[in-house]
């Protein structure tokens, strides 16, 4: 459903006049060849476009309005080669509205000791014209990823695709509509928040419609696909007898199966890329959607519970940045804990709907009642989750700003069976340890729902904010909790 390589990046080499035509094609030459490489290079998930070597003002403003115009082009790399006078960048710098990433390289990687002459010199200075054009961007106060190193370095490489995918997951959410079905879950703060100011900072639009007009979908799917679907999810998923054709409790499966189909055709008729709903206000449907919701998610829609429409275009986001990699992205929530003090954890699920892009090994399709709601017992996918690192992300409504908060885990496999509780569950660790992680997610005011990825480092998602001009708070490893409350409290002078 996702594919990034539609995706392009340009690569925007400046330099200007003073030095020639012979010293021009070389600059050219290089820049043609560094951008060949980053796009030959498999890490790379996006297209790496080269663009002319731009050298007056005009070249520049031209080649940035072009790229703040064109579709496909999520984001420009600049690299100075040689030395290109940064009076040059204001204009164009000025109106580029796409993420920029500064590419602070050089053509050769090691000084050639026993031919370097000036030539070699002034062909090669990076070292100084990269720095005229950092100050520029810093002085115009532009948000961008600074990447230090050769170009071939696998780390610099890393750091690129990292901020690729990031650039990614921003330019899905320009224009992106999310679908809310009722309005939040009654009382419930954190999930709330302003959709207009999400709107005009985001990119993305959060719209309610009447869960009337789902459900009218869901009546008229018809029985041939609703079949199909059920011959699938037999040969996908673990079913007691009681569940399939003839058994008693077949008719909660059959009607699962219409929620997903009628939900899909909502989805894909609407264009959206992500939904909400809320128990709370399901009239005219007979039972949560809950397996409808899981394979979803994993067909890379984002979603989140209880009218959460910040966690859904988050999870969408997430989706996009982890496209291509191994492992999952998901709706998830902190549920409940395990305090011992030898191996703390916290278990994280939800009533229904985790993600069945986390799942490992075969899921078991089940039946159960549940306990809110008061419709009839939903059927859900159960299934555990692997171990490995993994973190948490959140955005919340601070008032004055959006908050993107990530705490970095590690995941651990269940190794006790789990028979009696009927959802997917995932166990993880917080960093830099249970008490001091959790005590840090709560002063910095994350929310009970998150973004959970297997597959995206906290430096994807600080890629993220800094696109999305978004303050970012991160808990990690080395996180100590006076220093976190200080930040948290210098951040409010900031962003006052
Ligand atoms: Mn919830």
């Amino acid at each position: 459903m996702i594919n990034l390589k539609s995706f392009e990046v340009w690569f925007i080499t400046g330099s200007q006049h003073l030095y020639g035509e012979e010293t021009l094609r070389l600059v050219a030459e290089h820049s043609q060849h560094i951008a060949d490489g980053l796009n030959a290079d498999a890490k790379i998930p996006v297209t790496i476009v080269y663009k002319p070597v731009v050298k007056t003002p005009e070249e520049i403003y031209d080649t940035l309005l072009a790229a703040n115009s064109a579709q496909n082009c999520i984001g420009i790399i600049t690299w100075m080669h040689t030395f290109s006078p940064a009076k040059m960048w204001i204009r164009g710098l000025s109106i580029l509205q796409k993420p920029m990433l500064h590419l602070h390289t050089q053509y050769n990687r090691d000084i050639p000791w026993s031919s370097i002459d000036m030539d070699f010199m002034n062909l090669n200075q990076s070292a100084h014209g990269d720095r005229e054009f950092g100050f520029m961007v810093s002085r115009l106060r532009k948000n961008r990823k600074v990447v230090v190193g050769h170009w071939q370095d696998p780390g610099v490489i890393s750091q690129i695709e990292t901020w690729t995918r990031a650039a990614a997951g921003w330019q899905d959410w320009q224009g992106a509509k999310f679908a809310r079905f009722g309005d939040n879950m009654r009382y419930v703060a954190v999930t709330d928040g302003d959709k207009v100011e999400a709107e005009m900072k985001f990119g993305y639009s959060v719209n309610t419609y009447g869960i009337g007009d789902l459900v009218k979908l869901i009546s008229e799917v018809s029985e041939a696909d609703i079949d199909a679907l059920l011959i699938e999810y037999e040969e996908t998923y673990t079913m007691d007898a009681s569940l399939k054709k003839g058994g008693d409790k077949h008719s909660s499966v059959y009607e699962a199966a219409k929620i997903e189909l009628g939900l899909r055709k909502f989805l894909l008729d609407g264009n959206f890329k992500g939904f909400t709903d809320t128990f709370e206000d399901l009239h005219g449907m007979v039972q949560l959607p809950g397996i409808a919701a899981q394979r979803l998610m994993a067909d890379g829609y984002g979603f989140a519970g209880e009218g959460d429409w910040k966690t859904a275009a988050l999870v969408r986001a997430c989706k996009v940045m982890g496209a291509g990699l191994p492992g999952g992205n998901a709706f998830m929530e902190d549920y409940t804990y395990h305090f011992d003090p030898n191996n703390a954890l916290v278990l994280g699920s939800h009533m229904l709907e985790v993600d069945a892009s986390l799942i490992n090994g075969k899921a078991s399709l089940e039946v159960h009642p549940l306990g809110i709601g008061g419709k009839a017992d939903p059927a859900r996918l159960v299934f555990n989750v692997a171990g490995g690192e993994a973190l948490n992300a959140s955005i919340v409504d601070m008032g004055n700003r959006f908050r993107l908060i990530v705490n970095e885990v590690e995941a651990i496999e269940p190794i006790e069976d789990l028979p009696n509780l009927p959802v997917a569950r995932v166990l993880w660790k917080p960093y830099p340890d249970m008490k001091t992680g959790c005590a840090a997610w709560i002063y910095a005011g994350g929310a009970h729902h998150t973004a959970y990825s297997q597959n995206l480092t906290a430096e994807h998602l600080q890629d993220f904010a800094d696109i999305a001009g978004l303050e970012f708070i991160r808990i990690g490893k080395d996180t100590k909790l006076d220093q976190l409350r200080n930040e948290l409290r210098w951040n409010e002078v900031a962003y006052k």
